[in-house]
């Protein structure tokens, strides 16, 4: 039985007549919470740590606010790690996000700066989310994990997550932060495909595709895959629709995720991760929409604990538990249905990644 902790988002005021109560706020409930429930026991002093978050996209209201990040970084300081907060590249090329440069522009749009979360910002992957480490997973999807280099080489990682459903995995926690945030661009292409992509017979031959692709992987219009990265580049430039892409739907991604996020842990080591969730301003969708919807249910508040399968199934069960809000965009799209949001449990805990019992501990 793994060990959940939780600190309640509502403000409980005892009395009412008393305005100025900062005890009450989140940020104090949240250092409350790190220090009594001594999560972050485990990094020794010297230790390189990794405050792995979601930084969002350009639009995007409801991330994580930078004061929880600050907050953690703090604490991680006070046990002696020399931290930094981090976020890989998107999948592609063209947007902003798709490489380190856009990605700390938009990050600095969202609040998050060295400045504000009092730790140096660092893209784990690279400039355009090539830097990695292969680890072979044998799975029953993917051979090789792609993990980000910068990851791979911390002492311990601390998840700072916002959790929020998601499209096509059902929902965002932990496991998906570890599993698609931790991995470099090849990683996150075998997530959402089976095969390399295909140029077929709509081509004209215009040669967009050869100029960006990074890895000069396109010669005479077919794409050699020993050179190919799996970038989607040249995918987002064709105005032919002459590139194929496997897209996969349904369970298998959500399976597809866990398998990258055992290969995260078989680099850095499942003992060296801490893991908190932030179930407020649940969004119907990730972070990485332009946009933010309104929140699927009213704020619950913070899980922390070390076993990823467990603080996600314990905000899981939650949702399951909750009316949902029907203003939302959640009760028009009807994702919920086609995705298997314990997909990423079951799995997960196939795969020996941690445990589903939990039990709640409030602080
Ligand atoms: S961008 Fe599209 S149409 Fe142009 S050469 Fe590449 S595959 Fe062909
Ligand atoms: S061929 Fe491969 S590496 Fe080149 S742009 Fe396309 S996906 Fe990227």
């Amino acid at each position: 039985m793994q060990e959940v902790f939780f600190t309640d988002a509502r403000a409980k005021v005892v009395d009412p007549d008393l305005w100025y109560q900062p005890h009450l706020s989140l940020v104090s409930k949240l250092e409350k919470l790190i220090d009594e429930s001594n999560i972050l026991d485990f990094i020794s002093k010297g230790d390189i740590v990794a405050l792995k978050t979601h930084f969002g996209e350009r639009g995007t209201t409801k991330t994580l606010r930078s004061v929880f990040i600050r907050k953690i970084a703090e604490k991680i300081k006070e046990k002696g790690g020399r931290v930094f907060v981090t976020e890989t590249t998107g999948l592609g090329l063209t947007r902003d996000r798709c490489t380190a440069l856009g990605r700390l522009l938009i990050a600095e749009e969202n609040g998050y700066t060295s400045q504000t979360v009092n730790a140096p910002i660092i893209i784990a992957d690279g400039m355009l989310g090539f830097d990695f480490v292969e680890v072979e997973v044998d799975g029953k999807h993917l051979k090789k994990v792609y993990v980000a280099k910068t990851i791979a080489e911390v002492d311990a990682v601390v998840c700072a997550t916002h959790f929020k459903l998601h499209m096509q995995a059902g929902v965002g926690g932990s496991i998906k932060n570890v599993g698609v945030g931790c991995v470099a661009k090849p990683s996150k292409f075998d997530l959402h495909c089976r095969s390399y992509p295909r140029i077929n017979e709509n081509c004209n031959e215009c040669g967009k595709c050869v100029e960006i692709c990074p890895t000069n992987a396109i010669v005479n219009f077919q794409i050699d895959e020993s050179k190919c990265l799996k970038c989607t580049g040249c995918k987002e430039v064709c105005e032919e629709n002459a590139i194929d892409i496997d897209w996969i739907e349904g369970r298998e991604i959500s399976e597809r995720i866990v398998e990258c996020a055992k290969g995260v842990f078989d680099v850095v080591g499942k003992e060296n991760f801490a893991f908190i969730n932030f179930m407020i301003d649940v969004t119907p969708h990730c972070d990485c929409h332009p946009y933010s919807d309104l929140p699927v249910i009213s704020d619950v508040g913070v899980f922390a604990s070390r076993d990823m399968i467990s603080v996600d199934k314990s905000c899981l069960d939650v949702l399951a538990r909750a009316s949902l809000n029907q203003e939302s965009l959640l009760a028009h799209n009807r994702f919920w249905e086609w995705t298997d949001p314990f997909a990423q449990i079951e799995y997960g805990e196939e795969l020996g990644l941690g445990s589903s019992k939990y039990r709640i501990i409030e602080k």
